[in-house]
Formats: C-alpha cells, sequence, structure tokens
C-alpha cells in the first residue's frame, strides 16, 4: 500500500483577496517502508504537503491516499484518531511546542493518548528517547533546561514513542550544528530500519539528503518538480540550482570535470566516488 496524492490542490484563505494558492496539481506516489526526501526553497510547499498526510490540512481539490484512507477536501476523514496514531508529523522547530513539566512526561503525553498502559508508555518512552539519544537522568528534567538541540530530540522521540507507520519530519535539522545534524539523521534512519516505517523528510539542504534517502520529491512553486533517485536528481543540477537548491560541492565539481571534458557521469553525489572515477581515468 502506498501513499498517494491525487490531483491535490490547496489554496489558502480561498475567496478571499488573500487567496494563495500552495499547491497545484499534485500527483505522487511514495512508496511504503521507504525513506523519501521532499526538498525545495522557502515557499516552495513543502510544508504545506506533508500536513496534508495527517489530515492536518485539508486539500482544496483532490485526493490524499495514506494507511488505506482517503482525505479529501471538506471532510474530516473518519477515524481521524486512527489516521493520526499511523501518521506521525513531526513540525518544524517542534522544540517550541513542549509543555510538560518534565521531559518523560513530554515523550509519554502522545501514547498517553493512545490509551496504552503504564508499562507499554514506560517503555515507549525509555525506548525512544535511547533512540534519540537522550540520557535517562534527563527524563525527570524539566524540557526547558535543555539545550535547543537536546529539546528537539525530545520532541522528535514525543512522535516516535507513538510508533507511527509513516513518520514526517519536517526539516529536522535545521539550525543544528553539523554534529547534531548528522546524529539526528541516523537516528532517524535507525528508526526507519527497527520500525520498518515510512520516512518522509522534509529538508532544504541537498548534501544531507543526498546520503541518506533513495528518493527525492523536489518541489518548486507548489509542484512537484522532479521525483527520482538522488542520481537521477543531482543530474540535473543546473535546474536545481534554479530551483533555489545548494547542489552538493561535488557534484558541483564533478559536472564541472565534465564540461572540460573528462569522461565523468552526471549525478556523482560523494566524494568517495568521484575520486574512484577520476582514479580510473588514469
Ligand atoms: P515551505 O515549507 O516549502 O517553506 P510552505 O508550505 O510553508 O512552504 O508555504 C508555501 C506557501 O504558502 C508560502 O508562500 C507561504 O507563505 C504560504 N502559506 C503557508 N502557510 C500559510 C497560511 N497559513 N496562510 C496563508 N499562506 C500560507
Ligand atoms: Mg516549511
Amino acid at each position: 500500500m502506498s501513499i498517494a496524492f491525487r490531483q491535490v490542490e490547496h489554496t489558502y484563505n480561498p475567496g478571499t483577496p488573500f487567496a494563495y494558492a500552495a499547491l497545484k496539481g499534485i500527483d505522487l506516489e511514495i512508496e511504503e517502508g521507504k525513506v523519501t526526501a521532499v526538498i525545495g526553497e522557502t515557499g516552495s510547499g513543502k510544508s504545506t504537503l506533508v500536513q496534508h498526510l495527517n489530515a492536518l490540512l485539508l486539500p482544496t481539490n483532490g485526493e490524499i491516499e495514506v494507511c488505506g484512507k482517503l482525505i479529501k477536501s471538506k471532510e474530516k476523514p473518519k477515524n481521524l484518531k486512527e489516521l493520526r496514531r499511523n501518521v506521525g508529523l513531526v513540525f518544524q522547530f517542534p522544540e517550541y511546542q513542549l509543555f510538560e513539566e518534565t521531559v518523560y512526561k513530554d515523550i509519554a503525553f502522545g501514547p498517553g493518548n493512545m490509551g496504552l498502559d503504564k508499562e507499554e508508555i514506560d517503555r515507549r518512552v525509555r525506548e525512544s528517547a535511547r533512540m534519540v539519544g537522550l540520557a535517562e537522568e534527563l527524563l525527570e528534567k524539566s524540557p526547558f533546561d535543555l539545550s535547543g538541540g537536546q529539546k528537539r530530540r525530545v520532541a522528535i522521540a514525543g512522535v516516535m514513542a507513538m510508533e507511527p507507520k509513516v513518520l514526517i519530519l519536517d526539516e529536522p535539522t535545521a539550525g543544528l550544528d553539523p554534529r547534531g545534524r548528522d546524529e539526528i539523521l541516523a537516528q532517524i534512519r535507525a528508526y526507519h530500519e527497527t520500525k520498518r516505517a515510512t520516512v518522509i523528510l522534509v529538508s532544504h539542504s541537498m548534501e544531507e539528503i543526498a546520503r541518506n534517502v533513495g528518493r527525492i520529491v523536489v518541489m518548486r512553486d507548489a509542484h512537484v518538480y522532479m521525483d527520482g533517485t538522488p542520481r537521477q536528481v543531482f543530474a540535473r543540477a543546473e535546474e536545481l540550482e534554479q530551483a533555489g537548491l545548494d547542489v552538493p560541492q561535488v557534484t558541483i565539481l564533478a559536472d564541472e570535470l565534465r564540461k572540460r571534458g573528462l569522461d565523468i557521469p552526471a549525478g556523482v553525489l560523494k566524494k568517495e566516488e568521484l575520486v574512484e572515477i577520476l582514479c580510473r581515468l588514469n
């Protein structure tokens, strides 16, 4: 069962002078059990797109199919609670939404709402805290005493603790230093592998995406602009730059060398790969 957007449109403030079409004619299939990235410059429609997957936003037209449910315009889907249990969404800058007295209670909030018993909640809180690299002793602290990076982890753990089949993270690494960024990406991968979950990762950093996902959807001006494997997408480096995206340095270098006559394929993603190709040329 895959996830599908069919002819989806989303207009904010319809019928007013502030009407704004943030999604236009979106047709998209996302394979379950895989890691897919959604990239695009600020304002291209990424957050609007992913908020349809748990019916936080409803389409103005068209429909979305996810976990066997249909989300259509104007009617909240039946079994909304079940949908939100299956589809977990971590917002951009989720650390601003922490509100409980302790880290433990914050992570336990989602599973608590699912009506699980205390032992199961406890198991999930500890497991997801471990998964995002939060030490046991932090669980009894106030989330407001933690660093920004730790707060972000608490928020991600809170969604992971609901064990969603589809985990969506909207720019989970925005504003983190490179080490924090790599750790969080590794933790998301670990969730994907242990739970066999579908993961959708929204990002505007191409470097991090190239190394972490199987498929990339590029958004531009409310449309799906490209859709393919990292290699297919990065082979179109110039168009990506026109869409306001930073192409990985190594891809630009490889393209430059190709233009100068070296026999290098398009869409090189990794330094090691370029080194290997160059060594073979001699
Ligand atoms: P992205 O996540 O790619 O930065 P968004 O989906 O947040 O893009 O926004 C797409 C467009 O929709 C932007 O032009 C944004 O200003 C507009 N938009 C987003 N949210 C709202 C809203 N609640 N009301 C009106 N316009 C909005
Ligand atoms: Mg956004």
